[in-house]
C-alpha cells in the first residue's frame, strides 16, 4: 500500500466517517429529510423509521433491553455526561448529595462534577494507581448513605487504560440493594466513548445504570451520540438539561438530527460486525510500533496499564525531549501529546499527573492512538520519523548531555540505552 502523508495516529480524538457510514446517511439529507416527530406524513414517518432503527443499532451494541425507551440521542458525549450527571443530582440530589467519580475521568464528567461541588455536593475523585488504574475496592470504601451516583469512564482516552467496569458495577448493585427499598437511589454511570467499538460493553452483565457514547469516535459524524438511560432494575429517572418538546421522552428536546443518528446507527453496526477482527489487528501494529521505539530509543517509559488497556493506544514518555518540540519534528505524523493544549495554559496533562507522572515526563509524552485506517506502512514510517526527532532533539539538550556524562538519577524505569 501507498504511503499517504501526513498520517493520522489521533483516533482517540477523533475518527474519519466510515465511507458506508456516510453512504448510509446521505439520503437523510436531501431526499428523507422529514421531521421525525412528524406523524402525520411520509416524510416524518421515514424520518422515525430510521431514527428507531438507529435506536435498535446503539442499543444492540451496548445489549440494551429497551431501543424505544432507554436510548436518548444527545449532540455527543459531552452532552451525554452532563445530561447524566447534572440530570441525575438534580433528580435524587440535594446539597449534601455525595457523588464518586476519579481524577483521570474526561472533562466531560469532571466538570459537571466540579458543578455539582460548587453546590453543595459532596464530589470524590478516586486517585488511580501509577498505572491509571481504580481498584474495585477504592470504589466500595468510597460509596456511603448519601452516595447518589458513581462514574467511572470505561477507558481513559489518553492512557487507553481500562477500569474493572463490571466488579464496580456489582459494587453499586449490592449498595443499592443493601439499602431500605425507598433509598435505593444509588446508579452507576460510565464514560465509554473510548470503549465502544473497541472492546464488549454489556450494560446488563455490567451492572451500568447510565452509559454515554459518541458517534464521532467509532466512525460516525461529529455532533451526535447517545446516553442510555436504564428503564428497569432500576428504573433511572433524570431532570432534563433541554427544554422544549418532549422529544427523547422529555429527557432531550430538540428536533432530532435524523443524518446524524443515521450515522451512529451504521457506525454501531460496523462496530459490531467487525470490532473483533478490527481489535486484534490493531493491537498487532500497536504493538509493533511500540516495541520498534521501546527497542530503538534509551530513555522511554510507558504510560498506563501494560496489558489492560485499549488495543489502539499508545503511551509513550520520551525522557530529554518536550512533546511539544517533538510534534513538531515529525509534522508528517499526526499525535497528541501529553500537555494539555487548551488555548490558554500547557501545563502536564492531569491525567498523567493524577498518576503520578512526573510533569517533566508528561510534557515529554506523545499519545499514538490507532484505527480502522492504519496499516503497517504508517507504523514503519512513523517509527523511523521518532528515531530521528528524538535523536536530533536530545543532540541539542542539555539535560541529555548530562545524562550522558553522569548517568541518569535510576529513580525512572527507562528502556536502557545500548550497552547495559
Ligand atoms: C471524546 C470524548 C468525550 C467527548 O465526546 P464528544 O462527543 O466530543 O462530546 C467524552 N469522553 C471521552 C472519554 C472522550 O474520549
Amino acid at each position: 500500500m501507498s504511503l499517504e502523508l501526513p498520517i493520522y495516529m489521533d483516533y482517540n480524538a477523533t475518527t474519519p466517517v466510515d465511507p458506508r457510514v456516510l453512504e448510509a446517511m446521505l439520503p437523510y439529507f436531501t431526499e428523507h429529510y422529514g421531521n421525525a416527530a412528524s406523524h402525520s406524513h411520509s416524510f416524518g414517518w421515514k424520518a422515525e423509521a430510521a431514527v428507531d432503527a438507529a435506536r435498535e443499532e446503539v442499543a444492540g451494541i451496548i445489549n440494551a433491553e429497551t431501543p424505544a425507551r432507554e436510548i436518548v440521542f444527545t449532540s455527543g458525549a459531552t452532552e451525554s455526561n452532563n445530561l447524566a450527571i447534572l440530570g441525575l443530582a438534580e433528580m435524587y440530589g440535594q446539597a449534601g448529595g455525595h457523588i464518586i467519580t476519579c481524577q483521570t475521568e474526561h472533562r466531560a464528567v469532571l466538570d459537571p462534577c466540579e458543578v455539582l461541588a460548587k453546590r453543595g455536593f459532596e464530589i470524590t475523585f478516586l486517585q488511580p494507581d501509577e498505572f491509571g488504574m481504580l481498584t474495585v475496592e477504592q470504589v466500595a470504601e468510597a460509596i456511603t448513605d448519601r452516595t447518589i451516583l458513581v462514574t467511572i469512564m470505561a477507558a481513559n482516552n489518553e492512557t487507553g487504560v481500562l477500569h474493572p467496569i463490571a466488579e464496580i458495577g456489582q459494587v453499586v448493585r449490592q449498595a443499592r440493594q443493601a439499602r431500605p427499598a425507598d433509598k435505593q437511589n444509588l446508579f452507576f454511570h460510565t464514560d465509554a466513548t473510548q470503549a465502544i467499538g473497541k472492546l464488549p460493553v454489556d450494560i446488563q452483565e455490567m451492572g451500568i445504570d447510565l452509559l454515554s457514547l459518541s458517534a464521532h469516535k467509532v466512525y460516525g459524524p461529529k455532533g451526535v451520540g447517545a446516553l442510555y438511560v436504564r428503564r428497569r432494575g432500576p428504573r433511572v429517572r433524570l431532570s432534563p438539561r433541554i427544554h422544549g418538546g418532549g422529544h427523547e421522552h422529555g429527557m432531550r428536546s430538540g428536533t432530532l438530527n435524523t443524518p446524524g443518528i443515521v450515522g451512529l446507527g451504521a457506525a454501531c453496526r460496523i462496530a459490531r460486525e467487525e470490532m473483533a477482527g478490527e481489535s486484534a489487528r490493531l493491537a498487532a501494529l500497536r504493538d509493533r510500533l511500540e516495541e520498534e521505539i521501546l527497542r530503538a530509543i534509551p530513555y522511554v517509559r510507558r504510560n498506563g496499564h501494560p496489558t489492560e488497556r485499549l488495543a489502539n493506544t499508545a503511551n509513550l514518555a520520551f525522557g530529554f525531549v518536550e512533546g511539544e518540540g517533538l510534534m513538531l519534528k515529525m509534522r508528517d505524523i499526526a499525535v497528541s501529546s501529553g500537555s494539555a493544549c487548551t488555548s490558554a495554559d500547557l501545563g502536564p496533562s492531569f491525567v498523567l499527573s493524577a498518576m503520578g507522572v512526573s510533569d517533566m515526563l508528561s510534557h515529554g509524552s506523545i499519545r499514538f492512538s490507532l484505527g480502522r485506517f492504519s496499516h503497517a506502512g504508517d507504523i514503519d514510517f512513523a517509527v523511523e520519523k521518532i528515531v530521528t526527532a528524538v535523536a536530533e532533539l536530545r543532540e541539542i539538550s542539555p539535560l541529555y548531555d548530562d545524562v550522558l556524562k553522569n548517568g541518569d538519577d535510576g529513580t525512572i524505569e527507562w528502556t536502557k540505552p545500548a550497552g547495559q
